[in-house]
């Protein structure tokens, strides 16, 4: 039976604009869309007068010149970014470097390293790196609000969420999204940090989620179960298919993913690659040498 989670897809971008999320927080989108970012990355800045960023986004002039404006007279404090993927990542130093701050990252993913065939708009900014690594759970205070890091590997080996525990919000970036499931990407991602990651944040009963991309998920805990679903489902899905034969991640994709995007099935290939190698990984699946995206599975 299909997992139905409860998607929220009604977003008015307004580009350019500081859009308040929360007493503390706003929203910038940048004019980035595609089929990987949706409308664009969410640029946050937490804060008044004095503020942090999370995610600039990517490294363009336009962008650059929209987030100058936006920010105007504030001062910026502290460049936060989630993880490396070049639509979250790249402006990162240049901001800091603009306003004389520093950057915080959870430091470099495990794997830079880039399967065969594994062709993603949603690349990853290998070179960056950030100023400050930032610990599980390291909290920064400000005046009158804080964020606090929280490690979510799963997307990526270093992705970090940050919460405001005064708004009991999280900017959760691509570990959770309003308009899709997220993507995880191996051999940097992993399918059973993923799973662990899911539950982590579920457990912290957030009020809200501002993700990476697109609106904001107000009831989060039906939607992260819904979202734990959705994996145990195609989880399940996929041992059918290697139960009923099928070998080869491609043709799992063309039956399991039959009515998304074909843009998107190179991502889809990915994620059930990572499904599968958690299999081998639990014993559960073997496969003829290292996992990848050509390689031959069945059941163990
Ligand atoms: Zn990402």
């Amino acid at each position: 039976m299909a997992t139905s989670i409860p998607y929220v897809r009604d977003f008015d971008p307004q580009y350019g604009t500081l859009v308040s999320v929360s007493d503390r927080v706003r929203r910038l989108t940048a004019n980035n869309p595609g089929p990987f970012t949706a409308w664009g990355t969410n640029v946050y800045v937490v804060g008044r007068g004095q503020v942090d960023i999370i995610d600039p986004g990517p490294n363009t002039d336009e962008h650059f010149e929209v987030l100058i404006r936006a920010i105007g007279e504030e001062r910026v404090g502290r460049v936060f970014v989630t993880h490396q993927h070049s639509d979250h990542s790249p402006m990162a130093h240049r901001l800091a470097s603009h306003f004389g701050c520093q950057t915080y990252g959870f430091g470099p993913a495990v794997c830079q390293e880039t399967l065969d065939g594994a062709d993603m708009e949603a690349a990853n900014d290998v070179d960056f790196m950030p100023d400050i690594c930032v610990q599980d759970e390291q909290l920064f205070k400000s005046d009158g609000w804080s964020i606090l890091a929280l490690h979510t590997p799963g997307h990526t080996s270093n992705h970090v969420c940050y919460a405001v525990p005064e708004d009991n919000g999280l900017m959760c970036a691509d570990h959770i999204m309003g308009w899709a499931t997220s993507v995880v990407i191996p051999p940097d991602g992993d399918m059973g940090d993923y799973m662990h990651s899911l539950h982590k944040i579920m457990d912290r009963k957030f009020a809200v989620l501002w993700p990476g991309h697109g609106a904001g998920i107000s009831d989060p805990d039906p939607f992260i179960r819904a979202y734990i679903a959705h994996r145990n489902n195609r989880n399940a899905q996929i041992l059918g298919l290697l139960k009923a034969g099928q070998s080869q991640i491609k043709a799992m994709v063309r039956i399991l993913y039959a009515e998304t995007d074909p843009r998107l099935h190179p991502a889809a290939s990915l994620s059930v690659l990572a499904h599968i190698i958690h299999m081998v990984k639990t014993d559960l699946v073997v496969c003829d040498g290292a996992p990848g995206l050509d390689s031959t599975f069945c059941l163990s």
